[in-house]
């Protein structure tokens, strides 16, 4: 242990027990509380990142946060998609303690991690993907895509208007965040969210990146034709699938010029079941199974490259750091609101429960803390964050926070008490994608989900089935598990409160929020 973490660990103590030690007549020192950089993406799969030991491309960026700090091979989203996971983030609260379960608007007066850090004298600063809904609240800086954002020449909302910026993206908000920090209060630590669009849908990279995968051959997923046998309905129902959902727009499929409006968007909003392409100069045109391997090489390609632009940018502000001698007093933290089906049981998108899509990349780089290269197999969950941040500033982690400190797996002890399963609840039926509402429990070992307006449930044994193909819930020699699993399930509701008469106040079908029975909250939507 160097002199740097003594310091550390005897300043973060100090914070902790103040001001009940207020008394001593020992002045404690100031030494600089640690600052916090977390980047996060938007729908990066942890399969598509190298040292997670994905086959489909090479992140030496985000390697190089791995193999410098922490590596969390099981975090997790507790209601996958983008506006309640960000919610989630901010407030260390499940979706029914925070009031976004699906894309409704954040009511932006209640607390969140950063105004509590920006009360404790951090500098707060949030750039680039919000999806919110309410301005941002407790930041000193702020610039935000509306709404999702495009990803060429990009709008941003600030405080007192809307600023174009020409560029790409990923590279526009990297800058952004760089001049952030440039601009900074050099007396205050800082606390910066910059929050990517890349690699949402519609999958846009930019040139050089494109590319790097053009004509590349991406490696398909075992369970790319998946056949759905032995699941619920929810699977056979779902329309997020590679093969039949894809649009003409996600494909980049260019329109006939002389289609006019509203004729021409109405095209590329559908699906095509064939395609032309050319090959060596001359026409071809796909249909069926090689249309269909087409199909994924398109979104997987388009996919990767936007990925290949986001790790470029994460090097860019590590260095930066290095550069300006912040590498060591910063804790670097890079994720995504969620998973993403790269084609697994046929799927793109997120949303269910299965792995792919709740499953967040999570590295964390905080040196004289973390040990270089570690590797974190505990259970944990996007409302983790906000506690972490907290308690990594020496700040106290509120009562009403659901998620829990993870600076004791940082600094490699496991408390005996950790959780050893979670929560999941997805609301948004039938949303974009026809996906159906269900909760869950996860465990170490198995899963249960309960499709709850259907009454349909899935059991899975995640260390034989790791690929969740086989739903054992029928099975007579699995009741006793069943049973037990459900125990957990609704011990688990009651301890974080999740009342089963919220479900009446979810949006009727084909709706998205707000709730039909709640006044609109905070500022006007963007
Ligand atoms: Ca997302």
């Amino acid at each position: 242990m160097n002199l740097r973490t003594l310091l550390r660990i005897f300043v973060v103590g100090c914070c902790l027990t103040w001001p009940g030690n207020a008394v001593s007549d020992v002045t404690p020192p100031v030494l600089p509380r640690p600052n916090i950089l977390f980047i996060m993406a938007d729908d990066h799969a942890a399969n598509a990142i190298s040292t997670y030991g994905a086959r489909l491309n090479q992140t030496p960026n985000l390697d190089r946060l791995a193999n410098e700090g922490m590596r969390f091979d099981r975090c997790f989203a507790v209601n996958s998609i983008c506006t309640p996971s960000r919610a989630t983030i901010l407030t260390g609260k499940y979706s029914h303690r925070n009031g976004v379960p699906v894309f409704n608007r954040f009511d932006g007066s209640q607390p969140t991690v950063s105004k509590y850090l920006q009360a404790a004298g951090y500098h707060t600063g949030m750039i680039g993907k919000w999806h919110l809904g309410s301005d941002p609240t407790g930041f000193d800086q702020w610039m935000v895509l509306p709404g999702q954002g495009v990803y060429f020449n990009p709008a941003f909302l600030v405080p007192d208007g809307r600023k174009v910026i020409p560029g790409y993206a990923t590279d526009v908000i990297t800058d952004l965040a760089i001049n952030f920090l440039k601009e900074r209060p050099k007396d205050k630590p800082f606390f910066l969210m910059c929050h990517h669009k890349a690699p949402h849908r519609p999958w846009e990279p930019d040139a050089k990146h494109q590319a790097l995968f053009a004509g590349k051959t991406i490696p398909e997923p075992a369970t790319l034709r998946d056949d759905y046998a032995t699941r619920t309905d929810a699977l056979h129902e779902n329309r997020q699938r590679v093969f039949d959902d894809l649009t003409r727009r996600d494909l980049k499929l260019e329109p006939p010029a002389d289609l006019k409006e509203p004729a021409r968007t109405q095209w590329l909003g559908g699906q095509p079941t064939e395609v032309q392409i050319e090959v060596a100069g001359k026409p071809m045109i796909l249909r069926g199974e090689a249309l269909n391997q087409w199909k994924y090489q398109r979104y997987m390609q388009d996919y990767l490259a936007c990925i290949q632009s986001v790790d470029d940018n994460v090097g860019r502000l590590l260095d930066w750091l290095e550069a300006n001698g912040l590498r060591e007093n910063t804790i670097v933290i890079y994720t995504s609101d969620q998973g993403f089906f790269l084609g697994e049981h046929g799927l793109f998108d997120k949303r269910f429960m299965y792995e792919p899509s709740i499953r967040m990349p999570l590295l964390v780089r905080w040196p004289g803390v973390i040990r270089p290269g570690s590797v974190q197999d505990a259970l944990t969950i996007n409302a983790d964050l906000a506690p972490t941040f907290l308690a990594a500033a020496g700040l106290p982690v509120p009562a009403d926070m659901q998620g829990g400190s993870l600076v004791p797996l940082l600094k490699g002890e496991r408390p005996p008490n950790w959780r050893s399963s979670f929560y999941y609840r997805y609301y948004h039926d039938p949303g974009h994608h026809n996906t159906r509402a269900h909760y869950g429990v996860r465990t170490e070992t198995h899963k249960l989900i309960c499709y709850w307006k259907k009454d349909q449930w899935e059991l899975f044994d995640l260390r034989n089935d790791p690929d969740e193909l086989r739903n054992l819930y029928a099975d007579p020699a699995q009741q006793p598990l069943v049973a037990k699993l459900k125990q957990e399930l609704y011990r688990l509701k009651r301890e974080l409160k999740d009342e089963d008469q919220f479900a009446d106040q979810l949006p009727p079908d084909g709706v998205d929020g707000p709730f039909p029975d709640k006044k609109p909250i905070g500022p006007k939507p963007h």
